[in-house]
């Protein structure tokens, strides 16, 4: 399948290019200052390093191409979810958010929304939409979840929350706007990790949020002012360095993943799966109607716990780790972390390794677990 956005991707790469002039450096520069030379009063340049930096700039450059709206970098995908809730909701809002999607997202709400007079929420991703949104001043969707890959209706849910007269809020780390584009579909912020398959290499943490609402974007900017959680230079420096090979990367590891999960679903070792482009999927009908592609997570579960560790550890292709979206497959027992799943289930993370290379490994290690 031909990457949908793959056009776009082809621009984003000459985007700074395009702007060079004769003796400029052809990879970004890496401004580490915390000052600016600033003779005379202030004529509106770069101030301070909270404030201001031309690396961060640029990745926000980058990823406002990609999402096509206003974007602003935060040093971690929690740090861009904080802002998209601190400059949406205050006291006495009420507040809606998935019962089964990334975990610190519901800490977070939890631990000090509430403290702070807000009301929060929750419901499973599959039944987001029951019981409507009346009184909802902030919807916080998640769509595939992670780690259940569980799948909401975007356009449905915008329509129906902003009839309402809510705000939607859609975290977008589970496809990148390579893969689901949630503004499109009418959300009004998406924020999302970069630390997944943004970044890539596993080595740098980082998040966006991007939205075309004025007033939203001016709030984000000044909580992180005024908070002071910027993204670091070199982080951001990274961070830019792995959107370059997004598409290929993306492109290669949703393609790998179409082909191992057909084989997994085929698998007497495997009792279940979850993954958005199998037709048997329960989501298939939904994810081809809203999603460019179907992503490059895939969920197992085997017939318990230690079949799921002896799976992961013992394939030499598999990296044990949380997280996910690097050039590493990588996998990990979500049980693990208290996640409401089966003992046996695994999230799988397909990295960039050949196919057949992964699916030849993958295979030893299910055989290994005997029948
Ligand atoms: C990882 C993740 C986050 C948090 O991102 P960090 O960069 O670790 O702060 C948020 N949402 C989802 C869906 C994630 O997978």
């Amino acid at each position: 399948m031909e990457n949908p956005t793959a056009p776009k991707a082809g621009a984003m790469l000459h985007l700074r290019g395009n702007t060079l002039f004769e003796g400029d450096p052809v990879a970004l520069p890496l401004t580490q200052s915390s000052m600016y030379h600033l003779p005379g009063d202030w004529t509106g340049g770069p101030s301070y390093g909270r404030v201001d930096n031309a690396t961060w700039e640029h990745l926000e450059h980058v990823l406002a191409y990609l999402e096509d709206a206003p974007t602003l970098a935060f040093p971690s995908g929690m740090a861009a979810i904080s802002a998209a809730l601190f400059a949406t909701v205050k006291a006495g809002s009420k507040l809606l958010i998935p019962s089964d999607g990334y975990y610190v997202t519901r800490r977070l709400s939890e631990r000090f929304l509430q403290n702070l007079g807000v009301e929060v929420e929750q419901r499973p991703t599959t039944s987001f939409a029951d019981g409507g949104f009346e009184g909802f001043d902030v919807v916080f969707a998640e769509t595939p979840s992670n780690p259940g890959l569980d799948l909401c209706d975007l356009r449905a849910i915008a329509d129906a929350v902003h009839a309402a007269g809510g705000l939607l809020i859609v975290d977008n780390t589970t496809m990148t706007p390579l893969g689901q584009r949630p503004l499109e579909l009418g959300a009004d912020v998406v924020a999302a990790s970069d630390t997944k398959a943004p970044g890539g290499h596993s080595d740098v943490l980082m998040g966006h949020l991007a939205t075309r609402n004025e007033e939203i974007l001016q709030a984000a900017r000044e909580w992180r002012q005024f908070g002071g959680g910027i993204p670091g230079p070199q982080e951001a420096w990274l961070a830019h360095r792995g959107l370059e090979t997004l598409e290929i990367r993306f492109d290669r590891m949703c393609s790998t993943a179409q082909v191992l999960a057909e084989r997994l679903a085929a698998h007497p070792r495997v009792q279940a799966i979850r993954f958005p482009g199998l037709a048997s999927d329960p989501s298939h009908g939904l994810a081809k109607q809203q999603m460019l592609r179907f992503g490059f997570l895939i969920s197992v579960t085997l017939d318990s716990a230690e079949q799921a560790d002896a799976f992961i550890n013992n394939c030499p292709l598999i990296r044990a780790a949380t997280s996910f979206g690097g050039v590493h497959t990588s996998a990990e027992r979500r049980a693990r972390w208290g996640d409401a799943v089966a003992p046996g289930f695994v999230r799988i993370s397909v990295g960039t390794e050949p196919a057949e290379e992964l699916w030849n490994a993958m295979a030893a290690s299910l055989a290994a677990l005997g029948s």
